[in-house]
């Protein structure tokens, strides 16, 4: 029997569509939706398990599935035993510390002898461990936004990502103690076959990133004018530059970060480019 890497994500929330459109885009097809509990892919040898995404530390932990996808908050929170082996870069968010609007605030200390409400108990007290703060930390499940207003507590330790849960229940964030994105973590003792099924994985992750960060870029210009604006794109080392039928004139081809290319717009036309095309990278493989 061939080995399966087993990977669990996340059923049903703010990391599952991302997660999805990550394995889509690595090439990698399976079902999901519809209750499915898990799919094993038609391509790549790997099963999927869709699971609450508190269970997915411990799952992968016990070796029930070797790979997840989590928030590194959940991870942290769980103290789990299980590697991370990648930073996938979506469902940001920040872990901060709110109080109600009407309150001053001017340092951490001010949390001396108060109550926090948290689903964080753990990631709080390391922090306000580190800060040399003794507060009260309650651990609630859910709706930690609204236990200042019912008396519960007088602050929050809570996940953000715009602010607008905490401003629509009358808080304001004073102090962030977590940044949290997407990780991808291992259970420790992967045997040799999982490990190259993994790499393989990973290889194909880290292409579609990089292609995300940079772009295809073609333009136009005088020949005399192409050694200005190759010097204007930083990371443009070796394009290609291919004579137009036009005298005179040739075509310029690179890759480039997206950021550099914005940065440099300006001056790039100014040096006399013209018919500039920026074409967005499907996979890229260095
Ligand atoms: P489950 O039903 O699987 O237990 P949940 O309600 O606990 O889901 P979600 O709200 O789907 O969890 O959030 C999952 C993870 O997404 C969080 O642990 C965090 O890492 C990240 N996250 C939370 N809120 C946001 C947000 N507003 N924007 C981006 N990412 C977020
Ligand atoms: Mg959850």
């Amino acid at each position: 029997m061939t080995t399966l890497i087993r990977i669990a994500l996340q059923k049903s929330g703010r990391l599952s569509e991302d997660s999805y459109q990550l394995f889509k885009e690595c090439g990698i097809r399976f079902d999901y939706g519809t209750g499915k509990l898990k799919s094993v892919s038609s391509n790549f040898p790997a099963e999927f398990l869709f699971l609450r995404d508190d269970d997915i530390p411990g799952y992968v932990e016990d070796g029930v599935a070797d790979l997840g996808i989590v928030g590194e908050n959940v991870a942290v929170e769980s103290a789990r035993s299980v590697q991370t082996v990648h930073r996938l870069g979506f469902s940001k968010c920040r872990l901060s510390i709110a109080i109600p609007r009407s309150e001053s605030w001017s340092s951490i200390s001010d949390l001396h002898g108060k109550n926090i409400a948290t689903s964080y108990p753990r990631l709080l007290g390391n922090y306000l461990a580190e800060q040399g703060v003794q507060a009260n930390i309650h651990e609630i499940s859910g709706s930690v936004e609204i236990a200042p207003s019912i008396g519960l507590a007088e602050a929050v330790c809570d996940i953000v990502s715009s602010g607008s849960t905490l401003l629509s229940n009358g808080l304001k964030e004073v102090e962030t103690i977590f940044r949290s994105e997407a990780i991808l973590v291992a259970n420790n003792t992967l045997n040799d076959e999982q490990q190259v099924i993994l790499e393989k994985l990973l290889f194909r992750i880290k292409a579609v990133q990089a292609a995300k960060n940079n772009k295809y870029i073609l333009l136009n210009a005088p020949n005399n004018a192409i050694p200005d604006i190759i010097s204007l794109i930083p990371g443009m080392k070796s394009p290609t530059v291919v004579p137009l039928a036009m005298e005179g004139w040739s075509s310029v081809h690179s890759v480039i970060n997206e950021n550099d290319f914005w940065e440099n717009i300006e001056a790039i036309r100014a040096a006399g480019a013209q018919g500039i095309l920026v074409i967005p990278i499907e996979k890229m493989i260095n």
